[in-house]
């Protein structure tokens, strides 16, 4: 069996806010394979990014926030380390793609300063050797000139050009781990699906595990082997992607899928949405946290709190798991069905 690249056990990040604690992260247990790429869905709110940012160690343990649990990145605890020791794991590692590339990137400094400054610092490589794998990486990320683009500001560039340049800035130290925090939103929907073929592409050619963070479904259906959804800090359902989105267990995934727009859907029809909000994440349901917006939620449901298990008689070929008293185990079932004797 495969040594796993990440391992992620049971962990927990907690802010201290005025209006209480808030676990942003709520046990949250994973792991992920070399060159394995998994998606990370859920809504705002659902704590995926959060998760994203602990596993990179940019989110610690401090005055206002606790980390319990672990991280194993390549063998080391994440959380057990140094400030200065989880700085040598960034670049070589792990690396993380951020949603604006604009908050990524200095308006004053040039692109090839960018590139140039991680590539001196981290492979110790001279000013010559650090542009010209500059522009070789800036060519991978397919920049036309990429020559002429190193000596460029980055508002001279539109902006799925700087997220390319933010991905060449991420991929600069060979990451074993790439964690691409919802790499597109900010970009036009041509440009995002540039982008995501091309992350799709560089984990195949070097074999990097990537973790893609997203609230939209159809950014990780067809270009990850695994997806893991959230719902208030939790995970509520984890399989193989098509999987997932073939036979979904979950409610809340289910009803994600279903409101995915239909090419073929009659002109005019509504968009399905999923009624209400998520739980105040200060004081969340006792039971399933999407108990209040779920119509298939019972008395269970709203006092004991579902934990992960594969609901499915004999289990299946593929490991699936989902956290639901009521599971949706004879294919989707709209999430405002009535619940029936037989379901429990
Ligand atoms: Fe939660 Fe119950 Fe709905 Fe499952 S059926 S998602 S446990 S409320």
């Amino acid at each position: 069996m495969t040594t796993p690249l990440l391992e992620v056990t049971d962990l927990r990040t907690t802010f201290h806010t005025p209006r209480g604690d808030v676990a942003a992260v709520d046990g949250v247990s994973l792991s992920l394979a070399p060159g394995e790429t998994l998606g990370i869905v859920g809504e705002s709110g659902s704590g995926k990014s959060v998760l994203g940012r602990t596993l990179m160690g940019l989110i610690t343990q401090g005055p206002t926030t606790t980390v319990t649990g672990s991280v194993k990145l390549a063998g080391q605890d994440v959380h057990a380390m140094t400030a200065k020791q989880r700085r040598t794991l960034w670049g070589p590692t792990v690396a993380m793609v951020f949603q604006d590339p604009m908050t990524s990137l200095n308006p004053v400094k040039k692109v090839g300063t960018h590139l140039t400054e991680a590539l001196r610092l981290q492979l110790k490589l001279d000013r010559k050797a650090a542009r010209e794998r500059a522009t070789e990486l800036l060519r991978q990320v397919g920049i036309p000139e990429p020559a002429r683009r190193l000596d460029q500001y980055p508002h001279e560039l539109s902006g799925g050009m700087r997220q390319r340049v933010v991905i060449a800035m991420a991929l600069a130290c060979d990451p074993q781990l790439l964690i691409a925090d919802e790499p597109t939103t900010a970009l036009d929907v041509t440009v995002q699906k540039q982008i995501l073929d091309l992350l799709a592409q560089l984990s195949q050619e070097r074999q990097m595990a990537i973790i893609l963070v997203s609230h939209d479904l159809g950014a990780v259906a067809g270009r990850t082997d695994r997806t893991q959804v959230m719902y208030a800090g939790r995970v509520v359902e984890t399989s193989a992607t098509a999987e997932v989105f073939g036979s979904p267990l979950h409610p809340y995934s289910d009803a994600l899928l279903a409101s995915i727009p239909q090419l073929d859907a009659a002109p005019h029809s509504r968009l399905r949405a999923i009624e209400g909000r998520p739980p105040n994440m200060a004081s969340p349901p006792p039971g399933c946290r999407f108990a209040p917006r779920c119509a298939r939620a019972d008395d269970l449901c709203r006092t004991e709190m579902p934990q992960l298990r594969d609901p499915r008689p004999g289990g299946g070929a593929v490991p699936h798991t989902a956290a639901c008293h009521l599971p949706l185990l004879d294919g989707r079932i709209p999430v405002g069905a009535p619940v029936t004797e037989e379901d429990h």
